[in-house]
């Protein structure tokens, strides 16, 4: 029979670490119960700025998933179990449509409209119809696909599974969604791939930015991919700023955008509507 393992001192509601399959088939039965109401999931918005400026120039979605009984479970949780139990589209889909809604309604309460940018999971690729559900949701709410960002990881352009991804992406950017590779560093791709493939934007995974300044090896590695990146026009945004000395080392080496808890935690829609309240209105 499965054994807990001694965690008994770490309090935290950890369902992809708890080896009782019981427990988490209750939690997939919980997940689906939340899709069917909607009522226990969020989005929380996380700001992304200009370096140099400061200014505002996107947000990232992130899915959070209020539990009546455990709590906040983080997404790092639960989205793994999502993928295992075949949840990943239907939850995908979910917040695809809880994004481009509140964009919608940010609209008609006239706030400045600055893209969102939603993480998309390899699986919504093989199996979903995320692009039909994309153009579904944007047509229903009037959204411009420009406002909709897609993140996908590396191991998305990698997965055979998701057949030839770079018609794919071609047709989406068509359509006027931009797309970053998120977390890049991170993979096992070879670099080869960011020549040919139709995306806009790299976004460098914290492990890299974490160490900034003093690990010579990440900085040095982190001065390459902005100068690589520059020469092949792509506009780069570094994950996970925390201090003002990543910052610095970031602005010193032409880093364009940051996203970080430096600059704004992810927060609930309503905070971040009071947050698009003070920007400028654009020209
Ligand atoms: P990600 O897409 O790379 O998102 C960035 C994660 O880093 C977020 O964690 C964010 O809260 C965290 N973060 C941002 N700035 C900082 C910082 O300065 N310091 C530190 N320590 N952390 C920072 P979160 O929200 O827990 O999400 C974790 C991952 O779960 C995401 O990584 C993404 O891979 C996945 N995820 C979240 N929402 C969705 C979703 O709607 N769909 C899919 N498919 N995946 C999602
Ligand atoms: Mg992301
Ligand atoms: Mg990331
Ligand atoms: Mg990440």
């Amino acid at each position: 029979s499965a054994k807990r393992h001694g965690r008994n001192h770490d309090q935290r509601f950890r369902p992809s670490l708890d080896v009782a399959g019981d427990r988490q088939l209750a939690l997939v039965n919980d997940l689906r119960t939340a899709l069917a109401k909607g009522s226990q999931l969020e989005l929380h918005y996380q700001t992304q700025h200009e370096l140099g400026s400061g200014v505002l120039v996107g947000m990232e979605a992130l899915l959070r998933w209020r539990h009546p009984e455990h709590g906040m479970i983080s997404p790092g949780d639960f989205i793994p179990l999502a993928e295992r139990h075949g949840l990943m589209s239907s939850l995908g889909n979910w917040v695809v449509e809880r994004a481009v809604a509140e964009l919608a309604s940010w609209r008609i309460a006239g706030l400045p409209q600055v893209p969102v940018w939603v993480n998309i999971s390899a699986l919504q690729l093989i199996q979903g119809d995320l692009e039909s559900r994309l153009a579904a949701a944007l047509v229903q709410h009037r959204v411009p696909a420009s406002l909709l960002g897609l993140e996908l990881t590396e191991s998305v352009l990698l997965d055979e599974r998701a057949g030839d991804i770079y018609p794919r992406l071609e047709a989406l950017r068509a359509l006027g969604h931009q797309i970053a590779i998120d977390d890049f560093g991170t993979g096992y791709s070879s670099l080869s791939y960011l020549k040919r493939l139709p995306i806009d934007k790299l976004k460098l995974d914290r492990a890299f930015v974490r160490a900034l300044p003093e690990d010579r090896a990440d900085a040095a590695i982190v001065s390459a991919v902005l100068a690589m990146a520059r020469g092949l026009s792509l506009e780069v945004i570094a994950e996970g700023v925390e201090t003002p000395a990543q910052r610095d080392f970031l602005y010193d080496n032409g880093c364009p955008l940051v996203q970080g808890f430096l600059f704004s935690r992810p927060v609930p829609a309503a905070e971040i509507e009071a947050r698009l309240l003070g920007e400028p209105q654009p020209a």
